[in-house]
């Protein structure tokens, strides 16, 4: 059998390079809501691709441990964490050397939004609990712990929205899944406030020329405002306009 395809169609394919059919700009799909735990201040529940992910904020609230008071503003704590089941091969429960980077990252790519200094001595904390892994959690764990802050009441000067761009097979795409993370020859996890795109999380895994880190941040970029939309339509879904 013949089949024939028109140019169009033809670049649409190779357009499509990726395993599962993505075009090199395209997120996976992408599911947020927002307030879905009724003991928690903020919540939210997100589904990007294969990932699964859960995020609690409790407060602000009262610091009990002085050490970690803050006079004139409130301390962010977070902590990702890895359901044993989330992964191909068990996790070893408990915090390890990655988590604990992850959780730092993701406080350092928060705070920059929140209005801390309204809560002095008081502590916020955001539990980021990935129940099922596909690559790109920190990013989907940022993410979906700023609509969960949101969701608390918490004063922010903007969303905070993360989205990795990389490179595999030589190509720059956007929103690497784990296969393509494994196999490919960079990761870049970005986060922004979308409103005046300042980065709060930059990181890279592998190496990028200097044009390609720039078309590789330009994408993310572009990733994190889609995302955003995502993130706007959930508290919206809360909330109404
Ligand atoms: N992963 C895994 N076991 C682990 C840690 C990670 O299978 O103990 C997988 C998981 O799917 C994760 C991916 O590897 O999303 C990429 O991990 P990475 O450390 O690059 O962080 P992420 O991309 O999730 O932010």
């Amino acid at each position: 059998m013949i089949i024939i395809i028109t140019p169009d169609e033809f670049k649409s394919v190779s357009e499509a390079a990726r395993e599962d059919g993505r075009a090199p700009d395209e997120i996976r799909p992408l599911k947020i809501e927002a307030g879905i735990l009724e003991r928690a201040d903020g919540s939210s529940y997100l589904e990007l691709g294969g990932n699964k992910i859960l995020v609690a904020v409790y407060g602000p609230r009262e610091a009990q441990i002085k050490k970690l008071q803050r006079p004139d503003r409130a301390v962010i704590r977070c902590r990702y964490n890895m359901a044993p089941f989330s992964v191909e091969e068990r996790k070893r429960p408990g915090p390890d050397r990655r988590s604990v980077e992850i959780s730092k990252i993701t406080a350092e790519a928060l705070r920059p939004a929140l209005i801390l200094e309204k809560f002095p001595r008081s502590v916020i904390d955001v539990f980021i609990e990935v129940l099922e892994a596909e690559g790109g959690t920190r990013c989907a764990g940022i993410t979906a712990a700023s609509v969960a802050l949101a969701d608390a009441g918490m004063p922010m000067k903007d969303m905070v929205v993360a989205c990795a761009a990389g490179k595999v097979n030589g190509k720059i795409v956007l929103d690497l899944s784990e296969e393509e993370d494994k196999r490919g020859e960079a990761d870049m996890p970005v986060a922004i406030l979308p409103r005046n795109k300042e980065i709060t999380l930059l990181q890279s895994d592998g190496n990028l020329t200097q044009e390609e880190f720039e078309e590789a941040l330009d994408l993310a970029i572009k990733g994190c405002l889609k995302i955003n939309k995502v993130q706007k339509e959930a508290l919206k879904r809360k909330y109404g306009e």
